[in-house]
Parts: C-alpha cells; structure tokens; sequence
C-alpha cells in the first residue's frame, strides 16, 4: 500500500473497503440513491429487454471511483434476474482467459468489466464479435488450411465500468448501446447514503451529523461511507449512543479533513501550485515531481474533484489555481499574474 492509498478520502478503494462497499451497497434500483436521470432511463431499458425476452443492450459507466459503478451493474443483473459474472480489464491476461468466460455464460447474463480501458489488445480484438454478433471467432490451423471456425455465445449483456472514457478505443465504445456518466451525488444525496448506511451498521447518526459527513465527502459515497465507519469508531469510544455534530466533527478535525473535504496531500497540491508556481500556470509532470505523486493518480483523482469545485482549471498552458482555492486557504493573490490567470479560466482546455 502506498501513502496515497491510506487516505481516508481518496476515492478509490482502500485494503478494508471492499467489505463495507458490499455490506453497504443498495440491492435494487429503488435503494440506489441519486443519478435520477440514468435510473428513469434505465430502467425502462430494463423493462423494455424484459418484455421482448432479449439481452439489454450493453452499457457503458463512465466517472470518477467510488460513485457507484459495480453497484450499479450489480443492481442491473438484479432488475434483470440474471447472473452477473465480474472481472476487470488487468485480470483478463489472454484472449482465452475471456473466451472461458463468455462461453460460460447464460443467456441475458450479465459480465461486469470493471476498468475496461484496461483490457489489453487481443483481447479486446474478441471482445468486439462478441459483442456484436455474440460469436466467438477462432483461426485453427496455419497456411491454406488455416480454417475460421464460428462458436455462438450466449445472448450476454456486457456492463464496462471506466474512469476514463477517453481511453477507451472507438471501436470498443462504439459497441456500448447506453452510455452513462455517472455524476458526483449532491450534499443532499449523500446524506440519505450516509443515514441508511448508519443504519445498515446498527449505528444512530443524527441529521447534522450526517450532514456534516456529506458535506465533507467530495460528492462520492464511496467516502462517505468510510468518514462514517471512522466516525464510528469515535462515538463508540466516547460511548455515545448515536453519532452527533459534535462527534463528528471532533472525528473529522482529528482526521485532518477540512470543510470542503480536502486531507494534507490536497492542500499540499493546492500550496505547492500557488506558492512553488506563482499559481500556475504548472504542467502535470512538473506538478507530479514536485509533491512526489504519480502523475495520473493526479488526473484521475485530485483533479476532477478540484475541476468541479473550482479550484483549479486545466489551461493549455497546464494547471492553474483559482480564486476559491485562495479563498480556501487563505491566500492573498499576488495580483498581476493571478488575476490574469483568472480571466483565463473560460479558456479552459481539457
Ligand atoms: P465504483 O464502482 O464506481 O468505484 P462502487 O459501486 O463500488 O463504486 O460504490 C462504492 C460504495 O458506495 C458502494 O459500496 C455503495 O455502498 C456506495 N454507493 C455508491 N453509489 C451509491 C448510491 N447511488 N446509493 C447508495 N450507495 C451507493
């Protein structure tokens, strides 16, 4: 585990999450909270499949970690009262290795590919007949006599969960028929989470409480879930019955997160583009050298967060800070260079 992964806000999974993500996770579309736009499309997909007895129509998620994706599929093969068979882009080494899984299949099963850009090229390559004309191709044989050989599959749905739909070849999204964006879940929204998560724990949480949590979540239940077992951990040692303002916050002050849920290494970012870079602007790879970070842990998960909360902006010119993150830490803006950074946030280029 590197130092990044033991944050308690970082959005991606962290060694003991995968327990609570499944205790936590909501079994049916009613209980899937927020992203109201995709469940009414959805589920009329769903009825629609069900009603003519064929496959739903595979579907592409796409956004940030932690916002719901495999719950999602999981809730999908649910509706569907089918199967669900999960794997993710890394565990499928061989082209066989999916073959095996295809082939064991039902028919209107469900395959959840979680990190799908990462699929390497061979197998994608099957991926598509498969897809398409749910077909297997395969060559036996060498020279002339080399024979193609067609084996039907199953009438599968293919669910593909990605962080980063910008690297996922054409010819793969072009065979998604629903494609969703999975968008950041509102204080409000989050509550509710944080509230029937309390309550699936056998935990008491008052309203402020929970508040509190969600506001601090950045916009993903996948925190939200785990400021709320830390937070746990610290009512029960205070021995207090349910969670209140008081404990939470107190839990949150000692866990170093901030109002707007930023931890030390975000403020570490924040400080080192303004203060290191005269607010910017600074290119990723510089940025990445200077606070010892990966380069696409920043991409992928400070800077949507930041994007949408606009603290940074991406200018072709590279990353630069905004006025709320001065606002936020406190920061005078030097002048000169700053304000006309700011004039070029509407240049934003991603
Ligand atoms: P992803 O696959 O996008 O990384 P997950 O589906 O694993 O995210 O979600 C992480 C956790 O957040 C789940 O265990 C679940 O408890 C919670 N969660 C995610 N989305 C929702 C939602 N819409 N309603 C309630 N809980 C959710």
């Amino acid at each position: 585990m590197d130092k990044f992964d033991e944050r308690f806000i970082t959005s991606t999974k962290i060694a003991d999450d995968s327990e609570v993500d499944n205790a936590l996770r909501p079994r049916s579309l009613d209980g899937y909270i927020g992203q109201q736009k995709l469940k009414e499309s959805l589920l009329v997909y769903i009825k629609a499949a069900k009603l003519r007895g064929e496959a739903l129509d595979h579907v592409l998620l796409y956004g940030p970690p932690g916002l719901g994706k495999t719950t999602l599929a999981h809730i999908i093969a649910v509706e569907l009262g089918r199967q669900i068979r999960v794997t993710s882009g890394p565990a499928i080494e061989r082209a066989g290795d999916l073959a095996a899984i295809l082939t064991n299949l039902g028919d209107g099963d469900v395959l959840f590919i979680d990190e799908i850009h990462r699929l390497n090229h061979s197998v994608e390559e099957i991926l598509y007949p498969a897809m398409e004309d749910f077909a297997l191709d395969f060559v036996i044989g060498k020279g002339p006599s080399a024979k193609s050989i067609r084996l039907n599959l199953p009438k599968f749905t293919l669910i593909g969960a990605t962080t980063r739909a910008g690297m996922l070849t054409s010819p793969l999204r072009d065979r998604f028929g629903v494609i969703y964006r999975l968008e950041p879940y509102t204080h409000e929204e989050l509550k509710t989470i944080v509230m029937r998560s309390a309550s699936v724990l056998g935990i008491g949480i008052k309203e402020e409480a929970a508040i509190e949590i969600s506001s601090r979540s950045r916009g993903t239940p996948r925190v939200a879930n785990r400021l709320l077992k830390r937070v746990r951990d610290f009512a029960e040692v205070l021995k207090k019955q349910a969670i209140d303002i008081e404990t939470a916050k107190k839990a949150l002050k000692i866990m170093d997160i901030d109002s707007l849920g930023l931890d030390v290494i975000d403020i570490k970012l924040l400080r080192t583009i303004i203060e290191k870079f005269d607010g910017g602007p600074v290119g990723l790879e510089t940025l990445a050298a200077a606070i010892n970070e990966d380069a696409n842990t920043i991409e992928d998960v400070y800077e949507p967060f930041f994007l949408q909360n606009g603290l940074i902006a991406r200018t072709s010119r590279g990353r630069v800070a905004l006025k709320r993150a001065y606002e936020h830490l406190g920061i005078k803006p030097k002048g000169g260079a700053q304000i006309s950074i700011f004039k070029d946030d509407l240049n934003e280029d991603k």
